[in-house]
């Protein structure tokens, strides 16, 4: 008798066992807004001219967000060239469909990466004559032409042919039959700064080599290749720098990397962090809070736990540091972020229960928290933020 009750009440067969069964939102997890992307490379493409390409760049996931969902939106809204860190995020690409052109920004040098590069239709970046004849070979063994790109230092020191050495070198590298040389291009060390529109800026005189460099090698008759400078702070800092080509990441993703605000421009962030209340507790005045007992409450306290913490990718040294919002109003966390919790402080607030959730970063109402935010009070800066949430979080497109 007993058993049988039981048995109504739970209806066991029936009742969720598998990983898949897990509600994606039962814990944190990241909300990404494809629509936003679209619209963000749209705005951007605007202010390039018309013959001017735009290569969405879609590493590291594509900063976080999901990089097949980010390439997707970003293609809608005229993203005609993609750009990956890692073979492997390339294949990935491909495998999902992508036809558009990829280019892998790092380096790949030995035979084999070459080859698997040149299997999946992805276009390496050759920084040496010993890459050139590397892929030279690749293309006559196949009989076809190994597409790639050519890079060049002007002041980064990462990697790239040494600008003054280059003329010389292309005119060896153009006379290799089986590699098509799609673009030449080089990359702004420091194109944020405040100043890098002032003739003597780094950024002014890496343009200035980069120009010398073209004049050098392009203006004769090259005109098949792309040439290529800009990241997004490149892109708005003005139309100089677009040249054939601009390789956009963060501003497409909603954040300006340019401490002046462009009033013409506005884009919207596709990255929401959400996260469910764990569990609520009260706790008296003079009671510590978390590891190191950093906090210890002022005043009786409610406390939220949230189940989100460093090994999600929140850094642990934004500990106190952060608010949370929920309905439109801003929560402090309070004592040290852990491993996989936090707590903030929600005294005072009668709308929050467990299983409310809450926005880390994005918006809720009139109340915004963005990754430069983040990135301000911890020190570093919002392309480190996006690309520290790791696979636990799930990416989740609401649109
Ligand atoms: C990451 C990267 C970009 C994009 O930079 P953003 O500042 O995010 O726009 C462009 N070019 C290269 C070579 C890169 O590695």
């Amino acid at each position: 008798m007993q058993i049988r009750q039981t048995n109504q009440l739970f209806n066991f067969d029936k009742y969720p066992t598998f990983e898949k069964d897990i509600d994606l939102k039962q814990r944190a997890w990241i909300e990404v807004k494809g629509k936003a992307i679209e619209t963000n490379v749209r705005q951007l493409r605007s202010k390039l001219s018309k013959n001017c390409q735009f290569m969405a760049v879609v590493k590291a996931d594509g900063y976080g967000h999901d990089a097949k969902l980010v390439s997707k939106y970003a293609i809608k809204g005229g993203a005609s060239q993609l750009g990956v860190a890692t073979l492997k995020e390339g294949i990935k690409l491909r495998s999902s469909g992508v036809k558009q052109p990829i280019l892998i920004l790092g380096n790949l040098y030995t035979k084999r990466d070459l080859i698997i590069s040149f299997r999946n239709d992805l276009m390496p970046t050759i920084s040496s004559i010993r890459e050139c004849l590397i892929c030279n070979n690749i293309g006559k063994h196949f009989g076809l032409k190994f597409y790639l790109h050519l890079k060049v230092d002007t002041g980064m020191s990462r990697l790239g042919f040494e600008c003054n050495k280059f003329a010389q070198q292309f005119e060896k590298i153009k006379s290799f039959e089986n590699i098509s040389i799609e673009g030449i291009y080089s990359h702004l060390s420091s194109a944020d700064e405040p100043n890098s529109l002032d003739p003597k800026s780094t950024t002014q005189l890496q343009m200035q080599k980069f120009q010398e460099l073209l004049k050098q090698i392009y203006f004769n008759s090259n005109h098949n290749i792309k040439i290529h400078l800009a990241n997004s702070a490149g892109m708005l800092l003005n139309k100089d720098f677009h040249f054939h080509m601009v390789r956009v990441g963060l501003s497409m993703y909603g954040y300006s990397p340019l401490s002046k605000k462009d009033k013409h421009l506005s884009l919207k962030p596709a990255l929401f962090l959400k996260v469910k209340v764990a569990f609520i507790r009260i706790i008296d005045k003079g009671v510590n809070v978390s590891y190191g007992a950093k906090f210890v409450s002022s005043r009786k306290t409610k406390l939220a736990v949230l189940s989100i913490g460093y090994a999600d990718g929140v850094p642990r040294n934004l500990s106190g540091k952060i608010n949370v919002i929920h309905n439109n109003t801003l929560y402090p966390q309070v004592g040290s972020i852990t491993m996989d919790q936090m707590m903030v402080d929600i005294t005072g607030a009668s709308d929050i229960k467990i299983g409310s959730t809450m926005v880390l970063l994005g918006s809720d109402g009139d109340k915004t928290i963005s990754p430069l935010d983040w990135a301000k009070v911890s020190n570093t800066i919002p392309w480190e933020i996006l690309c520290s949430f790791k696979n636990r979080l799930p990416r989740l497109q609401v649109d």
